[in-house]
């Protein structure tokens, strides 16, 4: 069995796993794919200290970081369920999807998130060339242009407030009547001079010169017209699904799905830690999922020299 098996081998999960193996535990990582989000990101410009890099290479630097550590990094491993020690201190089990089992006596969670997709033709096409998920991360890179974002509920409209200060216009596109985010943010949001609000507007089609996207297409729910708007950045808002399906009915999850940590990691089931976008964590990016996957570690460490051993 491991001192501390890691789920997840995006950023939190590396992290978690280096910061283990340091303190001379069994460490092991079981991922799907070793890299998560990173993976599917192009460029990369607020990782502190690098000032500009691409997913896939920071990806590389992070395996060979783990690599230098005895840390046994199982990839191809999809999770399935988490079964809690069935004695105080006594071991996790984790099921995965190709039916082995393993045992750790202490388990940081780390299965990130996934972007919600609107799912219309043209989004896969352009994603990364205009059509974006995150703008703390791609704000930058529309400096000057027009952009869209989709959805109204809070992340939507805070994005539109960032971007409407960045970019030289935005349009918010809202499927329902009305905006669902905090009326304060709706008031600040209708306060900017350079942000369109369409409500009631159901998105059909990205648009693109085959290079990067040139527009959007819309229906207008209540006559049923379809409208094209010029512009060069799409982002996307409508959710962040955590990857937590595999444990419902076992941890403490929030409405949501995102998995309830305190300021320690810890989760409510006791040995077993959680880090990144999988948590309640209130800001979804690298380095601050890396922090906690490093918190999440060291608690698990804590843990362990605390409690016996059944
Ligand atoms: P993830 O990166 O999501 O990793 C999750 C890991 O868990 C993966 O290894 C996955 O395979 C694995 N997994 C999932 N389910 C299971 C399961 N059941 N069993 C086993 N393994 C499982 N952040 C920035 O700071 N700067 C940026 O420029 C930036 N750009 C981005 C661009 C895009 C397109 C996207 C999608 C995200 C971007 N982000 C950026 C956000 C950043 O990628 C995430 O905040 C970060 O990757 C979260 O790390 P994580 O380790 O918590 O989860």
């Amino acid at each position: 069995a491991f001192d501390t098996l890691v789920i997840g081998g995006g950023p939190s999960g590396a992290a978690a796993a280096i910061y283990a193996a340091r303190k001379g535990i069994r460490t092991g990582i079981a991922a799907e794919r070793f890299g998560g989000q990173v993976m599917d990101t192009m460029a990369i410009e607020n990782f502190i200290s690098v000032k500009e890099t691409e997913g896939p290479k920071l990806v590389a630097n992070l395996e060979q970081h783990v690599r230098d550590y005895d840390v046994d990094l199982m990839t191809g491993q999809k999770a399935k369920s988490l079964k809690a020690p069935s004695v105080p201190g006594g071991l996790v089990e984790i099921e995965l999807e190709n039916g082995a089992t393993l045992a750790s006596r202490s388990v940081v969670i780390s299965t990130g998130a996934r972007w919600r997709e609107m799912n219309v033709p043209g989004e896969q096409e352009y994603r990364g060339r205009g059509v974006a998920y995150c703008p703390h991360c791609d704000g930058p890179l529309f400096k000057g242009k027009r952009v869209a974002v989709i959805g109204g509920g809070n992340s939507g409209v805070e994005a539109a407030i960032d971007l409407a200060g960045i970019v030289a216009h935005v349009t918010l596109f809202e499927f329902d009547t009305k905006l669902r985010a905090d009326e304060v943010l709706q008031r600040k949001l209708r306060s900017l001079p350079n942000v369109e609000i369409i409500m009631n507007a159901l998105t059909t089609e990205v648009t693109g010169n085959g290079e990067k996207v040139n527009g959007l297409v819309y229906k207008d729910r209540a006559t049923d017209e379809a409208h094209t708007v010029e512009l060069e950045g799409i982002f996307v808002q409508i959710g962040l699904v955590p990857n937590t399906e595999w444990l419902k009915g076992t941890l403490d999850l929030t409405p949501r799905g995102e998995i309830i940590i305190d300021e320690r990691g810890q989760t409510s089931i006791p040995g077993v830690f959680a880090a990144g976008d999988v948590t309640t964590s209130p800001y979804k990016q690298i380095i601050i999922a890396m922090g906690a996957g490093a918190t999440a570690a060291l608690s698990a460490f804590d843990y362990l020299i605390r409690t016996d051993v059944p």
